[in-house]
């Protein structure tokens, strides 16, 4: 029932609300307007759906999952009737796509566009969460869902003087939705992770002059991008259950891919090359799993990574240049390796330069400019191609509240702390979509959303079901589980890269580990045991759902 209180900010009572028209927002409305019956209200800052989709509009953005797979599962005939173009979507593609199903379940009805949720605030006696907007107007329901995004909090850093620059500038991220023409300007790109790999190449195509400002050098794979074919695309259509499940088993990524055949060491010195030259040939991510170990041992990486620099010496024609792109001494794929297509060429171009600015920082903008030591280089434009707060940038902005008065922000100020990744201890009713230590972002993310989303839904229907007004981790059942994640990422070499994986891409963010590493399939076990046994872990109107013995998390 949807119910207008008559107190002095008017609130609408909803079952429930949802942060975020993105893929999860987006799925969990459907899930639970059109399943449950509960009346939804989706409340979104863009003015669109699509989340990172409808904001990442710069140039050359794609995706780096095949599209095949990058797209909801969950109905068969919105599977079988989209046709993909390319093997890598460009964002546009991907964006008509969001909108596309948006009209499918006729979701903008139920959706407020261009609204931002800055706080929410949980009432123990009445068990509901009322949140305010950015214009002020107040709302509540039982249950909260964040599906809010891991990579939404654009993080441009505080350089001095970035509001004198008399030119444009530009965050990937928040990209304008009008076309941005670089035709005869000089344009400096910050930053050489995935946006810039993506969008540095395409930007020297039309501007006059580029000026890549990077910090770290970083590894990149060619995406191999193609046309997709009817013939294809209806391969893979007529067996795609079959097909996306393998990529769903065990310590998949979610995407299906060749698995790797061997540890490194138990490879000739030929057998190594022809692995690492198919895995390169096969594109994308897959180039990870060239060997069983790539991420678990450092040997096994740094062949692969001593072949990625050999392809960039082989493919930088100036030498000093491309001593300058070589990536130092972390381990490939422990910062996000890119997918790109013709970014290492691109440092040929005669309209491209590359500047270190990792031993000289960037002291300044100017209103002309960049100023790095001694030199200002004049620019028309700057893009900051610098990332995100990434996985709890988005949460941190919410000012989150509890009864007792505390802060989401507070509770976390030494790391994320949230059960299975979808609930913190003492804010009940507040689930997270693809949140902190659960697998998201080392995973393809449409199908860690749809587990999530599945998964969130069937116990929302179980506290309904059995008459259970709040839901919250236990605090016990949490320390488990964040330990349990982390010992899991100490077993590989994530954590030696300063990445944003890590939080150490924001000043001041500690240094945790921010996703589970063993697997889509592992953990959808992991959260399909926790169901079967009663929601073991949680604590239902004050009991414990069951008794805390029935979950193990150790292997
Ligand atoms: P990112 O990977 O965090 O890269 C940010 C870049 O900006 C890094 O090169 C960083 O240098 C540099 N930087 C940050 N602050 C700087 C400063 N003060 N001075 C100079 N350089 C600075 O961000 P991103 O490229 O936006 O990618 C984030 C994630 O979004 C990706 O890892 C990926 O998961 C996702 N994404 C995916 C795709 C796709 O292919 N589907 C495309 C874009 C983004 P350091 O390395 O030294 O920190």
């Amino acid at each position: 029932m949807t119910q207008t209180d008559d107190v002095e900010t008017a609130v609408t009572r909803y079952d429930a609300i949802i942060i975020g028209a993105g893929f999860s927002g987006m799925y969990m409305l459907h899930k639970l307007r059109d399943e449950l019956g509960m009346t939804v209200r989706l409340f979104e800052r863009g003015d669109g759906v699509g989340g990172t989709w409808y904001w990442n509009r710069y140039p050359g953005a794609r995706c780096d999952v095949p599209s095949m797979f990058y797209s909801y599962s969950f109905d068969d005939d919105l599977e079988q009737e989209w046709q993909w173009t390319e093997r890598y979507a460009a964002q546009p593609e991907i964006l008509r796509y969001a909108e596309h199903v948006a009209d499918r379940f006729d979701l903008t009805k139920n959706i407020e566009f261009g609204r931002l949720v800055t706080a929410a605030d949980f009432d123990d006696a009445s068990a509901t969460w009322t949140i305010t907007t950015d214009e002020g107007t107040k709302e509540s329901a039982r249950y909260l869902i964040a599906a809010s995004g891991p990579l939404s909090a654009a993080q441009v850093p505080r350089f001095e003087g970035l509001d004198d620059f008399a030119g444009d500038w530009y965050h990937t991220g928040d990209w304008p939705e009008e076309q941005v023409d670089f035709t005869g300007k000089r344009v400096g790109i910050i930053g050489t992770g995935s946006s810039g790999v993506q969008s540095i190449p395409v930007i020297a195509e039309t501007a006059e002059h580029v000026i890549v400002f990077q910090r770290t050098a970083t590894f990149s794979v060619p995406a191999q991008n193609y046309s997709l074919t009817a013939e294809e695309r209806d391969a893979i259509k007529k067996d795609y259950k079959a097909i996306r499940a393998s990529g769903r088993v065990g310590s998949g990524s979610g995407t299906p891919m060749p698995a790797p055949k061997a540890f490194a060491n138990e490879l000739s010195p030929a057998e190594l090359q022809h692995e690492l030259d198919a895995k390169w040939e096969w594109g994308g991510p897959a180039f990870l799993r060239a060997f069983k170990d790539t991420m678990t041992d450092r040997k096994a990486n740094r062949l692969t990574a001593d072949y990625v620099r050999a392809k960039i010496r082989e493919i930088v024609k100036d030498p000093d240049t491309a001593e300058l792109l070589m990536p130092p001494d972390y381990p490939i794929g422990a910062k996000r390796l890119p997918a790109d297509t013709g970014y290492f060429e691109t440092f040929n171009r005669d309209n491209v330069r590359l500047v270190s600015v990792r031993g000289t920082p960037i002291e300044r903008i100017t209103t002309n400019g960049i100023v790095v030591g001694d030199e200002e280089y004049k620019l028309d434009a700057i893009v900051f191609a610098t990332g995100y707060d990434a996985v709890t940038g988005a949460l941190n902005n919410i000012r989150i509240r509890n009864s007792a008065g505390e802060l989401l922000k507070d509770k976390w100020m030494n790391g994320p702390r949230a059960y299975l990744g979808v609930m913190s201890a003492g804010f009940p009713n507040l689930f997270m979509v693809v949140g902190p230590s659960s697998p998201s972002i080392t995973t393809n993310v449409l199908v860690s959303i749809e587990q999530h989303v599945e998964w969130i839904s069937e116990y929302i229907a179980f506290l309904r079901e059995h008459g259970i007004e709040t839901t919250e981790a236990d605090l016990t059942a949490e320390d488990e589980w964040v330990e349990h994640v982390s010992e899991l990422a100490d077993g590989t070499l994530f954590p030696e890269a300063d990445s944003w994986y890590m939080g150490a891409n924001i000043p001041g963010k500690p240094r945790v580990f921010l996703a589970y590493v063993a697997g889509v399939g592992t953990y959808k076990e992991r959260c399909d045991a926790v169901a079967a046994a009663g929601y073991t872990g949680f604590i239902h109107d004050g009991e414990p759902a069951h008794s805390l013995e029935d979950v193990v998390f150790s292997e």
